[in-house]
């Protein structure tokens, strides 16, 4: 029986079964190519638990999106492994991708592994997380809407974000300045815009079912019903650390050119960790022009 390294290359390998992975993979599969699908499950889609701005579904739990596109990529023959890819290098043209102790080669890799956040640690955060605790304001913005919010931040940024969602969702905002005071210049601005704003640490969300407040390492509670805070995202990359890839100015997420194509020929990057706006739909949208555009190198059309 040949070892897995002697399998003949794969047309390409996906890594990620969120929206773009499994979007990339449909649209290979439906070109007849070999597509391997690592899984890993998991990812900012499976944490999703409400998805209401995705075109043609009304709302859909994350969890339900990824395991109807695996369905759907299976009936199109996609190969699904479970596994977490750990490594991958490119030798004589062709990618290798290791796991769990064996590798697949193939001519193109797609890596759609997004990020993961990386949560303030505030008491009972999980259980408020995408219900009433919020991080992004594209997602979950419009949940906030008519509520009493507060918005929390360790940086100016939540400023920002304050006067947006005053803006576009609620006029009842307070800003948090979690462990720092807004330079007097922001500060007016929050004044001009009618935002009270307070220093402070949080410690733990209250509330059983529905959040009522905000405990202070203080003592003190704020009330509200919903928070906007921002605890930032890791990239799920480890796995590329051994290719020369560039990344953006920051050094942070990868440098992309035509249809999500890394610095090195061949290696597609999708969704978080290429620059631009992370949703789901957006994620799916890069995976199918992606995959089209491997299928333009893989044959003369
Ligand atoms: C709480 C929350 C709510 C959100 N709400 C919305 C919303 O309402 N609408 C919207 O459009 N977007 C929403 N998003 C954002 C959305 O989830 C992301 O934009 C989307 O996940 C991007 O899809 P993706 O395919 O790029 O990555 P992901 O969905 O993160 O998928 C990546 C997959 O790769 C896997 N993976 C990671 N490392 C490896 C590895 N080494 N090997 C194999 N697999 C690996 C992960 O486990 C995961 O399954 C929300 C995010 C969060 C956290």
């Amino acid at each position: 029986m040949k070892g897995r390294e002697e399998e003949a290359p794969l047309d390409c390998i996906v890594i990620g079964a969120g929206p773009g992975g499994l979007q990339a993979a449909i649209h290979l599969a439906r070109y007849n190519f070999k597509v391997l699908l690592f899984h890993h499950p998991g990812g900012r889609t499976w944490h999703a638990r409400r998805i209401e701005n995705y075109l043609g579904l009304q709302e859909i739990a994350g969890p339900a999106l990824l395991e109807t596109g695996l369905a759907q990529a299976a009936r199109f023959g996609v190969a699904v492994e479970r596994g977490k890819v750990e490594r991958v290098t490119r030798r004589d043209g062709l990618f290798e991708v290791r796991i769990g102790g064996s590798s697949r080669s193939s001519r193109f890799v797609i890596a759609a592994s997004g990020a993961r956040e990386s949560l303030a640690p505030i008491k009972n955060i999980e259980r408020f997380f995408g219900v009433s605790y919020f991080t992004c304001l594209i997602c979950d913005g419009y949940r906030t809407t008519g509520k009493k919010l507060l918005v929390t931040d360790c940086t100016v940024a939540g400023i920002r974000t304050s006067l947006g969602m005053k803006q576009l969702y609620t006029d009842d905002v307070t800003f948090l300045a979690h462990g720092f005071a807004p330079p007097p210049e922001y500060a007016a601005l929050l004044a001009d815009e009618g935002i009270p704003w307070i220093e402070g640490r949080p410690e733990a969300l209250v509330g059983d079912k529905d959040l009522s407040g905000v405990l202070l390492s203080d003592g003190r509670t704020i009330d509200c019903e919903a928070v906007m805070g921002w605890g930032g995202i890791a990239l799920n990359d480890d796995y590329l650390s051994d290719l020369p890839l560039q990344r953006d100015a920051n050094d942070f997420k990868f440098r992309t050119h035509g249809s999500s194509e890394s610095s090195i020929p061949g290696l597609f990057v999708l969704g978080a960790l290429r620059r631009g706006h992370s949703q789901a739909i957006i994620s799916a949208g890069q995976g199918a022009e992606a995959a089209i555009e491997i299928s333009s190198r893989l044959v003369d059309l």
